[in-house]
């Protein structure tokens, strides 16, 4: 009974969260920069902003995470982290020799209201980067936006910085990745080879936050998308961006600088929303769907007919980011489950504005996004009428404890189990691996409780 003093009778909270559906920006921006070969994030600010940080990835994906810190004392938050700054650049240079430093700022930095630009040009003038080497930087005042915010800040910066436009044009698609586990990334790549499309994904944290253990350290892992990569996506044909709030400003600013096309869809989370992934590169690339995807959907059918009566009409609760909770959303409704009640505390328009069409027959349906989206609030929703499945970060657990609720983990941080990052919730197969989840969730429980007599060899 973790949670015990939630009541069901909900009070209108204007200045108060409790239990944020969110973390705060520069984590996103770390995972973000995370996914470039030879990177080394840094954090503007004091320590304990950047031991938070790491050690949020850290539990999420159980590998090292390194990062550089400003390392703030009381000086550097008075007068400002120009000089500190500009030392942990030539020392990172000197002594960890990564291709790119990508800094992001704090909420501490940006109080003071440091100038990036200025100092990382006065790190240059210094002669603190070498040749050859880059900086960058991006913006994660934590007092606005989230996680997501802040992903979707640091991967413009490195379109920004780096894609370059020349007059010789490739047959790529740009394939601009939301936030999602390197398992899905692995999986939309997966998809892309199968279809013969040639692909460019930023960016891209297969065999780095998955990375083998060989009993070697290596400081830069042999994954991530490499920043030749990045220069050549600036004479790609066209970008398709898979989530709307963590890669829409990448297109656009990979629009405006190199003027390559692009196409926002969302995460393919569910059978639905895979075939409009397919389809959208199926139409840019100019190649055919094979045979052998059009299989592995009909397999997912075919489970998804097996498991109807496990899944008809059950309720779920769901939280997370806008760009998987709406896919997520769409596939639960799409085998006739009710999705009844959904928070995400990233204010997102593009979550305002799908999830009343994709929910409009479910007239019992709660979901809101934004600040006062919290996980108090949706325990409040459950302790009003129960759900029969839980689906979220391990945020969740200690209300699926109470309420003696199936759950399902999924989505950012999962820190209680092992694994989440190499088998993918994406394409045909992951939907698969997400719906047998949540029905070994439900009959595990009903295996569990259910009267003697009741108990079935064949379910
Ligand atoms: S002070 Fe700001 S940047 Fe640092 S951990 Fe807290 S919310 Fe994040």
């Amino acid at each position: 009974m973790l949670l015990r003093h939630t009541t069901a009778k909900e009070i209108d909270r204007k200045a108060l969260t409790i239990n944020p559906a969110k973390t705060c920006q520069p984590i996103g921006a770390m995972y973000a920069a995370l996914g470039f070969h030879g990177c080394l994030p840094h954090s503007h600010g004091s320590q304990g902003c950047c031991a938070y940080h790491r050690s949020a990835l850290s539990r999420h994906f159980r590998e090292p995470i390194m990062a550089g810190t400003s390392s703030f004392s009381e000086g550097s938050s008075v007068f400002g982290g120009q000089a500190n700054l500009v030392q942990a650049i030539d020392t990172m240079f000197t002594v960890y020799n990564p291709e790119v430093i990508a800094v992001h700022t704090t909420c501490l930095s940006e109080t003071i209201g440091d100038d990036m630009l200025a100092i990382i040009s006065k790190a240059d003038e210094d002669g603190c980067i070498p040749k050859g080497k880059s900086v960058i930087y991006c913006n994660t005042p934590s007092y606005v936006g989230t996680h997501v915010t802040g992903y979707s800040n640091m991967v413009t910066s490195f379109v920004k910085n780096f894609a370059t436009a020349t007059p010789k044009k490739r047959n790529v698609i740009n394939l601009v990745a939301g936030w999602m586990e390197p398992s899905d990334m692995a999986e939309i790549k997966r998809l892309a080879k199968v279809m013969e499309a040639r692909t460019l994904m930023f960016p891209d944290m297969t065999g780095v936050l998955d990375a083998p253990l060989d009993g070697h350290y290596k400081m830069y892992p042999k994954g991530g998308t490499t920043l030749e990569e990045m220069k050549l996506s600036g004479d790609s044909k066209f970008t398709i961006g898979l989530g709307p709030m963590t890669t829409e400003a990448a297109c656009i600013q990979m629009d405006n600088k190199c003027k390559v096309k692009f196409e926002v869809i969302d995460i393919p989370i569910g059978f639905k929303a895979t075939d409009r992934f397919l389809m959208s590169l199926s139409r840019h690339a100019n190649v055919p769907i094979p045979e052998e995807l059009s299989d592995e959907r009909g397999q997912l059918i075919d489970l998804i007919s097996d498991s109807a009566r496990h899944l008809y009409g059950k309720r779920v609760a769901l939280w997370g980011d806008p760009d998987t909770l709406v896919p997520l959303t769409e596939f639960l409704v799409s085998m006739d489950m009710k999705p009844v009640y959904i928070v995400s505390g990233t204010a997102s328009k593009y979550f305002d504005e799908k999830m009343p069409v994709i929910l409009k027959d479910i007239p019992e349906a709660k979901f809101m996004c934004g600040e006062r989206a919290d996980m108090f609030r949706m325990h409040q929703w459950i302790k009003q009428e129960g759900v029969d499945l839980l689906i979220g970060n391990t945020y969740g657990k200690y209300i699926a404890r109470d309420e003696d609720t199936p759950f399902v983990r999924f989505g950012f941080p999962i820190a209680d189990r092992p694994g989440h990052n190499y088998f993918p919730k994406t394409g045909y197969k992951g939907a698969a691996n997400l719906l047998t989840q949540m029905v070994d969730a439900m009959l595990d429980k009903f295996d569990r409780v259910c009267d003697e007599e009741k108990v079935e060899f064949q379910m």
